[in-house]
């Protein structure tokens, strides 16, 4: 089965996408995981990405097709979920065709509807381990010993620049302008799951896993 996560910023995407690897074995395609380790690595793609994610705007989707279309020549035949991206028409269609070229099909199209008061909650008490991307929240699911990475040990956790306040709004308003048209896109191929997420993580992760089986 393979799938795609969309939804607002701090929905839950790359949450859930953890689930499904650790549970289901698939492969975790997320953009902007990719685009934060070029930018850790100082690859020319992160030079070019950094600008446009600082200020919470889209990376020009020609890079951004590009950098997806090497990921999806390189799967051999695992199940994948892609997680940020398409995020906009256009990313769709090239989706499409990138898929087109290498054989394989999308599934379902996954949408995960959060509040937008909820949203700011989430995405303001987000951190992130700069060693291996671990995603915790202050209140929500804080480090377990209260200074190592759960997962890798890493010391360094730290609060992504694009979740301080004057991102936020203008990362809200183009998942609004441009990310969430989407739906429409997926409902016409009759591709589109809505699954509400809200409530705690595992609770979200079981009506995921529902959808998957419907
Ligand atoms: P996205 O990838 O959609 O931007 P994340 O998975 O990074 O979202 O989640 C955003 C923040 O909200 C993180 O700090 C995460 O720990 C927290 N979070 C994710 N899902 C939930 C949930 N169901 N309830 C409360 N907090 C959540
Ligand atoms: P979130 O789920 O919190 O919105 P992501 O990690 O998915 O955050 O994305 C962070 C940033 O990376 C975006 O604001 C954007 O600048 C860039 N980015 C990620 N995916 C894409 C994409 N498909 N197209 C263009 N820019 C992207
Ligand atoms: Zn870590």
């Amino acid at each position: 089965m393979n799938i795609l996560l969309f939804g607002p910023p701090g929905a839950g995407k790359g949450t859930q996408s953890a689930f499904l690897v650790e549970r289901h074995g698939m492969k975790h395609i997320s953009t902007g995981d990719l685009f934060r380790v070029a930018i850790k690595n100082n690859t020319p793609l992160g030079q070019e990405a950094k600008n446009y994610m600082d200020k919470g705007k889209l990376v020009p989707d020609s890079v951004t097709i590009n950098m997806v279309a090497e990921v999806l020549q390189s799967l051999k035949g695992a199940s994948f979920v892609l997680d940020g991206f398409p995020r906009n028409v256009a990313q769709g269609e090239a989706l499409e065709a990138l898929l087109d070229r290498v054989n394989l099909n999308l599934d379902k199209a996954i949408f995960i509807e959060v509040p937008i008061n909820e949203l700011t909650e989430r995405l303001s008490g987000r951190r992130v381990c700069r060693n291996c991307g671990a995603v915790y929240h202050i209140a929500t699911k804080p480090l377990k010993n209260g200074k190592n990475c759960d997962s890798c040990g890493g010391t360094d956790i730290y609060q992504r620049d694009d979740d301080k306040p004057e991102s936020i709004v203008t990362r809200l308003n183009v998942y609004a302008d441009f990310t969430k048209p989407l739906k429409e896109y997926y409902r016409k191929k009759n591709k589109l799951v809505e699954v509400d997420g809200r409530e705690d993580v595992e609770k979200v992760f079981s009506r995921l896993e529902r959808s998957l089986e419907s």
